[in-house]
């Protein structure tokens, strides 16, 4: 088997996401994607990426003064190599994000990877791709996302997560859709639901930075 991974892009910025947004990090964005939601801010990396090496990827990385990685895409597990290239990051002590929509099979993944599994609510266009036996493999330190479109959508996502406790599971972070859903809107239903919700802005865009 090659170790080769399809690359989009390799960069360092700040995290704009998740409860730990404002850290440092170096992004390896993966090329390919298996959905099409009609929000993504990413199109670009469906398709187009360079073909590199585990050692060029990792070479890359190590050249920016920076000890947390994430691995993002597009879909990152749609690609053989990213398990054991977050295997070889940990091994080098670095820590380790793992952004996927939730659609791939997550069990393949070591321990010590904190996994942000996106679970694509109806007005994404792609609703009812999630492969809820990744339930199974998230962990304290692991994180959900829902990005909420709308009130319908706010309410299927505190369906989905009441019927399985996720709150219990790990921290359940809601988005709003830039520029479709304000985020003071989303921050009352939030405060009305009485359930423990992180707000998930993402920073980048006020700083407008990748
Ligand atoms: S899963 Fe992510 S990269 Fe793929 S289409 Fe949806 S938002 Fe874009």
């Amino acid at each position: 088997m090659s170790d080769s991974l399809l690359v989009n892009e390799i960069f360092l910025s700040l995290q704009g996401e998740s409860s730990h947004a404002g850290f440092p990090t170096v992004f390896i964005r993966l090329a390919g994607c298996n959905l099409r939601c009609n929000y993504c801010d990413t199109a670009y990396a469906w398709e187009e990426g360079e073909r590199m090496s585990m050692e060029q990827v990792i070479e890359k990385v190590g050249s920016y003064r920076c000890k947390r990685v994430e691995i993002t895409g597009g879909e990152p597990m749609k690609q053989e190599n990213t398990v054991p290239l977050s295997k070889k990051l940990l091994d080098k002590n670095y820590h380790v994000m793992l952004e996927t929509n939730g659609t791939v099979e997550l069990t393949g993944l070591p321990d010590g990877i904190i996994k942000v599994v996106d679970i694509k609510c109806p007005e994404s266009g792609s609703g009812e791709t999630f492969l809820e036996s990744n339930l199974d493999a998230l962990n304290k330190d692991d994180e959900i996302k829902f990005v909420v479109s709308s009130k319908s959508d706010f309410k299927w996502a505190l369906e989905m997560m009441q019927e399985h406790n996720l709150p219990d599971c790990c921290t359940v972070n809601m988005s709003p859709v830039t520029n479709i859903l304000d985020p003071q809107i989303l921050t009352q239903w939030i405060l009305e639901s009485g359930h423990d919700l992180r707000l998930n802005l993402q920073i980048h865009q006020f700083l407008h930075i990748p």
